[in-house]
């Protein structure tokens, strides 16, 4: 468990947001492509508990964040209570890195990557971490939702990262 401090929120699209998280110290690691559980409050059986699971959208090549990427979802609790009741200096709670579905050095030399909506965010971590790297691993982004997509991946990632994006 870590308890980490949000430092930044953006808004991508009318309907998604992105939250940095601080990491206090380097002692939390994740794989590209896994995602974290997030608390509001210690974890307990009653309201406050978990209140989602999220992809890491940041490459772990920073150490001293990461950043999740969420879609607010009409009448959902947990989306809709990062969205609209969560400020920068609010701490919440973080476990993770969970999920097999990653990327790591070594695992190939093409990737081609399918998602659809805000399904991409796991995805984002994955190219993040590729054109950080600088591994030269060929990378092809399907996705349904270029909007979605485009946004999401924000302005920090380099064109040069997405060298073929195909809408399906
Ligand atoms: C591994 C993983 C990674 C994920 N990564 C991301 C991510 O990066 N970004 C992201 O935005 N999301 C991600 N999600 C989805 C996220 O965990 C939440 O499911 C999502 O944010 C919706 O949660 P919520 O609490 O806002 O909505 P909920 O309260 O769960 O509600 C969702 C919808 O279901 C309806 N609903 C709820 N309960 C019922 C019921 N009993 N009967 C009928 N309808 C009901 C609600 O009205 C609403 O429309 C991920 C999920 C998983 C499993």
């Amino acid at each position: 468990m870590h308890q980490v401090k949000i430092t930044d929120i953006r808004q991508e699209t009318p309907t998604v947001k992105s939250f940095r998280l601080a990491l206090p110290a380097p002692t939390f690691w994740f794989w590209p492509g896994q995602w974290v559980d997030l608390y509001i409050e210690e974890p307990t059986e009653g309201p406050n508990g978990i209140i989602g699971g999220f992809s890491i959208t940041s490459s772990p090549l920073h150490r001293d964040y990461i950043e999740l990427t969420i879609k607010r979802i009409p009448e959902g609790r947990a989306s809709v209570y990062l969205h609209d009741r969560v400020g920068v200096g609010d701490q919440v709670i973080i476990d993770g890195g969970y999920g097999e579905f990653y990327f790591r050095e070594g695992m190939g030399n093409r990737l081609v990557l399918i998602a659809g909506g805000i399904g991409i965010t796991p995805l984002i971590s994955i190219i993040r971490f590729v054109d950080e790297s600088q591994l030269g691993v060929d990378l092809t982004l399907r996705s349904r939702d270029r909007n979605t997509a485009r946004a999401a991946l924000g302005e920090g990632l380099a064109v040069s990262a997405l060298p073929r994006y195909v809408p399906v």
